[in-house]
C-alpha cells in the first residue's frame, strides 16, 4: 500500500483529497507541524506544486502530495495566475483581491471577460520520479460580486456552465462535484490507480 504525505495544512483540502483517493487504498498522513512552508518562488504552478512536493519528501522521506491554484484571466494575459493569493499586495485579504480583479477589468465587455481557474497536483516519489495533473474550470469573471458560499474569487467567478450564477451561489457539494480541485483530484486518482 502507498503512503502519502499531504503538504496542505487547509483542512477543507484534506478532506477534499480522503474523500477522493480513499477508494484507492492509499494512506495518506498530514503535514508534520514542524515542517516549514516553501517559499512559492516558480512561475509556473506545476512548478509550484513539484516545489512542495519535493520539499516534503526531502523532510519526510516519504511520497508527498502537493497542490497550486491560480485564476487566470484572458484579458489580463493571464493573471493573477501563479499570484492569485497575493494579487493585490503580500498577505492581502480575498476581498483585496477580488477588488483589485474589478477594478482591472473595469469597462471590459462581458465577451471579454473570460477565465479559467487551473488546479496542479503534483506527486514526488523518494526516488526522485514525480507526476502532475490538472485540472480546469472556465468560466467568466462576473461585473460584481454575488453570493456568500465559497471563498477567494468565488463571488465573481460565473462558471461557463452554471446557469449565469458565479461559484459563491453555487452549494458546497455542487462546488465540490465540479471545481477545478476536484477535476485535478479525479484525474490524480485515475493516473495513481493505472
Ligand atoms: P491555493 O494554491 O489553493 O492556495 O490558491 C491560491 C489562491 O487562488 C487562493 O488564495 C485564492 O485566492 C484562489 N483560489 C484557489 N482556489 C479557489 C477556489 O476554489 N475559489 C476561489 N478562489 C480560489
Amino acid at each position: 500500500m502507498t503512503t502519502f504525505v499531504l503538504a496542505t495544512a487547509n483542512p477543507h483540502k484534506t478532506e477534499e483529497i480522503r474523500a477522493v483517493l480513499g477508494d484507492l487504498g492509499v494512506t495518506l498522513l498530514a503535514r508534520p507541524d514542524d515542517v516549514p512552508d516553501v517559499e512559492e518562488s516558480e512561475s509556473t504552478l506545476q512548478g509550484n506544486a513539484l516545489l512542495k512536493a519535493r520539499a516534503l519528501v526531502e523532510a519526510t522521506g516519504v511520497a508527498a502530495i502537493a497542490d497550486d491554484t491560480g485564476l487566470f484571466v484572458e484579458a489580463l494575459g493571464g493573471r493573477p495566475g501563479v499570484l492569485s493569493a497575493r494579487y493585490a499586495r503580500e498577505g492581502a485579504t480575498y476581498e483585496e483581491n477580488v477588488a483589485k480583479l474589478l477594478e482591472e477589468l473595469a469597462g471590459v465587455a462581458a465577451p471579454e471577460r473570460g477565465a479559467a481557474f487551473r488546479t496542479v497536483i503534483a506527486v514526488a516519489y523518494p526516488s526522485g520520479e514525480s507526476l502532475w495533473v490538472e485540472g480546469v474550470l472556465e468560466g467568466r469573471i462576473a461585473v460584481a460580486g454575488r453570493g456568500a458560499n465559497g471563498f477567494g474569487y468565488d463571488p465573481v467567478f460565473e462558471p461557463n456552465d452554471g446557469a449565469g450564477r458565479t461559484l459563491a451561489e453555487f452549494s458546497t457539494d455542487e462546488k465540490n462535484a465540479t471545481s477545478h480541485r476536484a477535476r485535478a483530484l479525479r484525474a490524480l486518482a485515475a493516473a495513481l490507480a493505472s
